[in-house]
């Protein structure tokens, strides 16, 4: 078998939790496992992240087979309903969904439930993305409690800047104002206004990316936010070559020796969720030893330089990123964040669960 794995490390997410939790203590979190659990597999996180106090994921679908796994706590859909049908289901497993527009509002109204619903209102506080500007929240708010069959509202805002120096100040002040009088739960901080903006802390937390633990903040490290990668993108070498000084490697001719140079070639490729814009020079681990990537990225193999690790050959362990290789750094090497590359492991790379 091809001996390319990701492995996931529930002891890794168990103390992400810790950590979100000692950061926030006093509110609820609701772990972040939409995309899959950020590319870690919704029940296989899940597992690890039990004892959180909610799970926000965006398909009925996903929060159904939370429920079903057996799931007791709050369950998210972070973009509400996408049609009345969901309303049903939506109800009979006891999930709460985000209103976030008045297409949505119709839909409660409409729909005559004898259960309840759990509603999570949405302001727009200037991402500009979902909800209710904030001169329309509180006549959308006063709609929705006129709606027999909503059993409860928490009000809510994602924050457009909280990674960045612009921060939160402005639309969290905005929120206050608009929410002042109101008297109901409010959730607001993703992971980076979490470790950021205490003051944004309030019922609920939602943290997502801290939670697989990458930094949410660019110049700031996963580790010394005290976070461990809850995964570990692995392979091996099935190659070596030697190259003489004035001979390349790989498509395009990217890397050319300048003396002799040991090789590895390593399974994995773009088509593993490897980015190809990742830059020859860029951190690797071979056998424990840190070293880069030579040439250009191709669809099913990579190059590593091991003419320092002279024990390298072929079998030795590759970490692609993970405790020693940080996904962060990969993902700005290659331009991107730590999110997309977690997302994007392919579904041809087997998974394995350890801890
Ligand atoms: C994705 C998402 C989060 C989690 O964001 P992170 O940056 O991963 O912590 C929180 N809230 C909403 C509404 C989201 O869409």
């Amino acid at each position: 078998m091809r001996p390319i794995q990701a492995t996931i490390h529930l002891d890794a997410l168990r103390h992400n939790l810790a950590v979100a939790k000692h950061r926030a203590p006093n509110s609820k979190v609701m772990a972040v496992v939409k995309a899959n659990a950020y590319g870690h597999g919704l029940l296989r996180a899940a597992e690890g992240l039990s004892q959180a106090d909610g799970f926000a994921v965006l398909e009925l679908n996903e929060a159904i087979s939370l429920r079903e796994a057996g799931y007791l706590q709050t369950i998210l859909l972070l973009e509400g309903l996408f049609d009345r049908t969901e309303l049903v289901d939506a109800a009979k497993y006891d999930i709460s969904i985000v209103v976030h527009c008045e297409q949505q509002i119709e839909m409660l109204e409409q729909v005559n439930l004898s259960t309840s619903t759990h509603v999570f209102l949405k302001m727009n506080t200037g991402m500009n993305r979902l909800g209710f500007i904030p001169e329309t929240y509180a006549s959308a708010l006063t709609r929705l409690e006129k709606i027999k069959s909503v059993a409860d509202i928490t009000m809510m805002t994602h924050f457009a800047t909280a990674d960045e120096d612009a921060g939160i100040v402005a639309p969290l002040a905005r929120f206050k104002e608009v929410t002042k009088g109101f008297d109901y739960p409010t959730s607001l901080a993703n992971s980076a206004a979490l470790l950021r903006y205490p003051a944004s802390h309030s019922d609920w937390v939602r943290p997502g990316i801290l939670m697989y633990g990458a930094s949410p903040v660019s110049g700031q490290s996963a580790h010394a936010l005290g976070l461990q990668p809850a995964m570990t993108f692995t392979s091996e070498l099935i190659a070596v070559q030697v190259l003489q000084d004035g001979e390349s490697v790989g498509y395009g001719q990217k890397f050319t020796a300048h003396k002799t140079t040991r090789v590895g070639v390593v399974a994995c490729g773009y088509a593993d969720g490897y980015p190809r814009h990742t830059p020859s020079g860029t951190a690797i681990a071979v056998d424990g030893q840190l070293t880069r990537t030579l040439g250009r990225v191709s669809m099913d193999m990579l190059f590593a330089d091991i003419t320092d690790i002279p024990d390298a050959a072929i079998g030795s362990q590759v970490e692609l990123w993970g405790a020693q290789v940080p996904v962060d750094v990969i993902a700005e090497a290659s331009g991107t964040v730590g999110y997309e590359l977690l997302c994007a492991v392919a579904p041809r790379v087997p998974f394995k669960v350890i801890g």
